[in-house]
């Protein structure tokens, strides 16, 4: 098989040649967000930014396999479950799936470790023309705590695809402390620049 990216060379386990894996703007740092570290995988740049555009927006659900690797490549904590970053209803009919619940399962299955998603998302609403602290408020009221949900996990991984403000990962790490989880840590698969609004 081909390498997803350049289709040039042969694919190794990840999907992508040696050569275009090895060029990908690796990062594979703690960055810190609104007193949040998070281990994040690459930089928001060329190729991995349009890796996952297409992965996220177009279907391109094939990119999973590198988005889950990119992750993997991560020295992540040890944790008793993992947990997607959730979306709403709305977005989850939009788009047909959850991005980050995909590559979750890929995670948990090849870490052997649980998947869990206790806090649902509601409808995610534009953000634009709020002031900062506004949009935290709208941030943290749409993550819910599930009806019937209870505490199963202590310590919990939360993944995501690209952050910027870090925002919706304060809101989870609250959400999840409220349902009495210990130990809440981030990962994501690209950091961007909190200036620049990923596409
Ligand atoms: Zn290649």
């Amino acid at each position: 098989m081909p390498c997803q990216l350049c289709g040039l060379d042969h694919q190794q386990a990840h999907t992508l040649c040696h050569d275009c894996w090895n060029d990908l703007p690796w990062l594979k740092q703690h960055v810190q967000r609104q007193h949040c570290q998070i281990l994040a995988a690459c930089h928001y740049q060329f190729p991995i930014d349009r890796l996952i555009h297409h992965y996220k927006y177009q279907q391109q659900l094939h990119y999973q396999t590198v988005l889950s690797h990119c992750l993997l490549q991560l020295s992540l904590p040890k944790v008793d479950a993992i947990v997607a970053m959730p979306i709403s209803k709305q977005r989850l009919i939009q788009r047909g799936y959850n991005q980050m619940q995909i590559i979750a399962k890929n995670i948990a299955t090849q870490q052997k470790i649980a998947l869990w998603q206790p806090i649902i998302r509601t409808a995610q609403h534009s953000q634009k023309g709020l002031s900062r602290l506004e949009r935290l408020q709208a941030i943290h009221q749409q993550f819910k705590i599930k009806a019937e949900e209870y505490k199963r996990y202590q310590r919990v991984l939360v993944i995501d695809d690209v952050v910027t403000t870090g925002s919706s990962f304060v809101a989870m790490r609250d959400a999840l402390q409220r349902l009495g989880c210990t130990q809440v840590e981030f990962a994501c698969i690209a950091v961007a620049n909190s200036k620049i609004r990923p596409t």
